[in-house]
């Protein structure tokens, strides 16, 4: 029975990568995201603007089955499609997994109505990775996050605060992905100090980057994508997040330099890695904190 459900998370994470793709696809920087008349339609090549059939938009196996290329005009279909579209099969699997052992559910048993807060943290999660695959692609290709996917960020963020604080986990398991590692860096077991504690230092210490560099090293969405990551994560999880997200955006300037495809001047689009420090901390947040301390011990 539980491998029908993961099938069909599966299924329906591929049908949201093909959804994200045609949303990522037609946005236009300064339009809205979600503008219907974009979004609605039929779907063509970019390249020849032939009508694309039911078969070319099978997610991930049009991609491959047609050899990543169109079949009327044999232009390369961007890697970006089958790429979304795995990622979501991905998460809509491995995110309710990692929810269902963290908090120590099994099964799928919908209709427990104790478990009923447990559904819906799923949900909201699955929601904000699905923000955050659109916030990553549109800061690489157009150095911009719309501020309406940093309000959902928000708006989500706070109704994990709210589930939190009416669903009493035992300390400090109810707020942080570190577990009892938390204990070490936190001040304050009041979930909203916790959360405005992360939303405060995300704020000011990308603030001062952008003021400090003038706008260069980051822009005002970066500092405001900050903030309500802080709210969402909470303090420490957010300064795990922070920290990784440094040592992955160093280190792949180093090699884009190194490869002489960057200069030490050229603008790098922080978000991605952002996400991808925060996408660590949720998922594998208490190993490497596990692992920094072993090698402290050594
Ligand atoms: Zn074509």
């Amino acid at each position: 029975m539980n491998y029908l459900i993961y099938f069909f998370l599966f299924l329906l994470g591929l049908s949201a990568g093909s959804f994200l793709n045609v949303v990522l696809f037609r946005y236009q920087p300064g339009a809205s995201l979600f503008d219907l008349k974009k979004i609605g339609g039929r779907s063509r090549c970019p390249h020849c603007g032939q009508i694309l059939s039911w078969r070319e938009l099978i997610p991930l196996f049009s991609f491959f089955w047609q050899k990543g290329k169109c079949r009327h005009c044999q232009q390369k279909i961007s890697w970006q499609y089958p790429l979304v579209e795995f990622l979501n099969g991905f998460i809509f699997l491995a995110v309710p997994i990692y929810l269902s052992f963290l908090y120590k559910i099994q099964g799928w048993q919908f209709f427990l109505s104790e478990n009923r807060w447990f559904y819906g943290l799923i949900l909201i999660w699955l929601l904000i990775f699905l923000i955050w695959i659109l916030i990553a692609f549109i800061d690489k290709r157009y150095y911009l996050i719309p501020p309406e996917l940093n309000w959902g960020i928000f708006i989500l963020g706070s109704i994990i605060v709210l589930i939190q604080f009416f669903h009493q986990l035992p300390f400090p398991f109810q707020f942080s992905f570190l577990r009892h590692y938390a204990l070490v860096f936190n001040f304050t077991s009041n979930i909203f100090f916790i959360h405005l504690i992360g939303a405060l230092i995300g704020g000011l210490f990308f603030g001062l980057i952008y003021l400090l560099s003038q706008a260069r090293a980051m822009g005002f969405g970066d500092v405001k994508l900050a903030f309500v990551s802080g709210w969402l994560f909470g303090w420490p999880d957010f300064g795990l997040a922070l920290v990784l997200s440094f040592i992955i955006g160093g280190v792949w300037s180093l090699i884009l330099i190194f490869l002489k495809k960057k200069s030490f001047k050229d603008k790098l689009p922080f978000a991605p890695f952002l996400i991808l420090g925060m996408l660590l901390t949720f998922f594998l947040g208490y190993q490497i904190l596990g692992f920094y301390f072993n090698l402290l011990s050594v």
